[in-house]
């Protein structure tokens, strides 16, 4: 899992304070994960008040896939644009390795218990475990999906109490894999994992491996429109990827993928976002059966043909 390939490339410049917002548009145009800007220096104010003064630091991370060297020449090109009219120091490179990544969760990943039997467990740890206890053992990797946020764990607990043994699950956006292992260990027939993202695929695949349910779970690459192509659909049917992405797949045709009087779990959302997500459910021929919170965040739990969910509210 940890080898030295190398992740993000940061990028900084040190600008003058009235650069700051035209250089932070131009990497904001490269960097998917945002743009911070940090000061370099304060000063106090006579009411004790520390203000920032002088130049500040533009910081970003660029992938490091396999268009890195496209992106940074076409970065450089842009910012070369924008010294003709400001005056621009050269910007600044710092490689990001995989194992920076990964070691700093593992420091922090633990054993973890979510809904009444589910135990999240890092690949390295060996817990004792309660019998009743049903372990989802993972290496995640720089994949998304350690059990730790809030969005995993209402959809956790969604799948322990609305998945019926036998079921076929999609799991679209698995990240990790631990929502199609934990539908899989409770008793799913067929869970097709799916991620766009290519890493994810690979650490998903090794943990559906590692917790030895390889001939109920098959992950594969792509998203909904491959899941389209194949007309494949499930009766319980999982998706964590954010509120704006979910709207855009209803557009798309998600609610397809649920069978007549199957369920769906949608999470992600924030409480602010939950109207609209709500919208398009119903937009699309489902209704919403049970809303689970969790700090800021709710998952929605839709159905098809409104037929009553008997648990849905815990
Ligand atoms: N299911 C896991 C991971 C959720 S993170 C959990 O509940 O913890 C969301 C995942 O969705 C990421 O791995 C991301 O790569 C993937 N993703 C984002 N947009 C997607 C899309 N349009 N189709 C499929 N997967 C997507």
């Amino acid at each position: 899992m940890t080898d030295d390939r190398m992740n993000w490339l940061g990028v900084s410049l040190t600008v003058s304070a009235e650069a700051a917002e035209a250089v932070s548009e131009v990497l904001a145009r490269f960097a998917p994960a945002g743009v911070a800007v940090e000061a370099t220096n304060f000063t106090v104010t006579p009411d004790d008040h520390g203000v920032p003064v002088g130049d500040v630091i533009v910081r970003a991370y660029l992938p490091a896939d396999a268009e890195l060297e496209q992106t940074r020449a076409r970065l450089e090109e842009s910012l070369w644009h924008l010294g003709q009219l400001l005056p621009l120091p050269a910007p600044v490179y710092t490689p990001v390795a995989d194992q920076d990544w990964s070691e700093a969760w593992k420091a922090n990943f633990k054993p973890l218990r979510v809904g009444k039997r589910l135990m999240v467990i890092p690949a390295w740890l060996d817990p004792p475990l309660a019998p009743d206890d049903v372990p989802i053992r993972l290496d995640p990797g720089m994949a998304f999906g350690t059990g730790t946020h809030p969005t995993t764990q209402l959809c956790l607990c969604a799948v322990e109490r609305h998945l019926r043994p036998g079921q076929t699950v999609i799991d679209l956006g698995t990240g990790s894999g631990i929502l199609a292992i934990a539908a899989a260990k409770l008793g799913a027939n067929r869970v097709l994992a799916y991620d766009i993202d290519a890493e994810a695929v690979r650490v998903a695949q090794e943990n559906v491996a590692a917790n030895g349910v390889a001939d109920r779970v098959r992950v594969t690459k792509g998203s909904l429109a491959e899941l389209r192509a194949k007309g494949a659909s499930a009766s319980l049917v999982l998706v964590n990827i954010l509120a704006s992405v979910i709207v855009r797949l209803f557009e798309e045709g998600l609610a397809d993928l649920v069978e007549p009087e199957g369920r769906m779990v949608l999470s992600g959302i924030l409480d602010s976002q939950a109207y609209e997500v709500h919208a398009a459910l119903q937009r699309h021929g489902l209704t919403l059966a049970a809303q689970e919170h969790l700090e800021d965040w709710v998952a929605l739990i839709a159905e098809k043909e409104g037929k009553l969910v008997d648990a849905g509210r815990g």
